[in-house]
């Protein structure tokens, strides 16, 4: 084959990498920011967590952009990905039946785990100052993220991001439909993360049976206060390493406890819900 060909072929795989990608973000972040951010902003008002901060059309338009930045960085891997496991180095496989559907749940929920300890700790040197400012800034321009900053990146950031993947299938088998799966659940959770209202129940954080996972508040927290609440799918990482915000439980419950009446009031007063009528 010569190079000509082989050109168009990468060219043509990298196109459906980017087009999957970019769909796959404007579901996910779309949906979110048309159902929670537009048709339900007023009913939400009272959940909404950074009620004194809102995001500016240009701050929007900086998480789309650099999102956008982000594909193409996770295109090329997407590509080297496909090279890579036609040649056979990836563990990456098809048929379910070689390792048995036990081995495709019990892979998909590792690699949750995995990726959890991945993050925290990519996150955490990503904040080492030396590199933060050349690294990681362009995520924290937004200090009060819409779902539009799920793949806010540098470019530089992107490819520590987009690393899970090779990691993974390098390291140990994996399903496609798992890792798929594993990919869709990362964008969702990632969204949640950055929704900046809080959608789940009082006393999240501190019941038994859920106070392991985390928020969007505690996302939010990140982007709002920036030393702390590194954590992306789990709590665990940062109450181990005692990085959670000190007052993540209090701010939590202030809106989760929140009642619709009290939100009411305060926007006749114009304080409250994020202005994005001129969007
Ligand atoms: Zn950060
Ligand atoms: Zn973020």
């Amino acid at each position: 084959m010569d190079w000509y060909t082989t050109l168009i072929e990468w060219l043509q795989r990298f196109s459906v990498v980017y087009g999957i990608l970019t769909v796959r973000y404007v579901v996910i972040a779309g949906l979110a920011f048309l159902i929670v951010w537009k048709l339900l902003s007023r009913r939400l008002a009272h959940k909404y967590i950074q009620p004194d901060r809102r995001p500016s059309r240009e701050n929007i338009l900086h998480e789309v952009k650099y999102s956008f930045m982000t594909f193409f960085v996770f295109g090329l891997v997407g590509v080297f990905m496909f090279e890579a496991t036609r040649n056979g180095w990836t563990r990456i496989y098809r048929d379910v039946g070689e390792f048995g559907w036990a081995y495709f749940f019990l892979s998909l929920v590792g690699t949750i785990l995995i990726h959890d300890a991945y993050f925290y700790w990519t996150h955490r040197f990503m904040h080492w100052k030396k590199i933060f400012k050349h690294v990681h800034l362009v995520h924290h321009r937004s200090t009060n993220p819409t779902p539009w900053a799920a793949f806010s990146f540098h470019p530089l950031e992107a490819i520590i991001e987009a690393g899970i993947v090779p990691l993974v299938a390098f390291l140990y088998p994996i399903h496609a439909g798992a890792l798929l799966i594993f990919l869709f659940y990362m964008t969702a959770l990632n969204v949640l993360g950055h929704l900046g209202y809080e959608l789940f129940p009082s006393g999240f954080t501190r019941k038994r049976a859920t106070l392991w996972h985390n928020t969007s508040t505690h996302h939010n927290m990140h982007h709002k206060y920036f030393n702390c609440n590194y954590g992306l799918y789990f709590n665990w990482w940062d109450r181990f390493m005692r990085t959670n915000h000190p007052e993540y439980h209090e701010q939590f419950e202030t809106r989760a406890s929140a009642r619709a009446s009290a939100a009411a009031s305060r926007q006749k007063d114009g304080l409250s819900s994020p202005d994005i009528a001129a969007l």
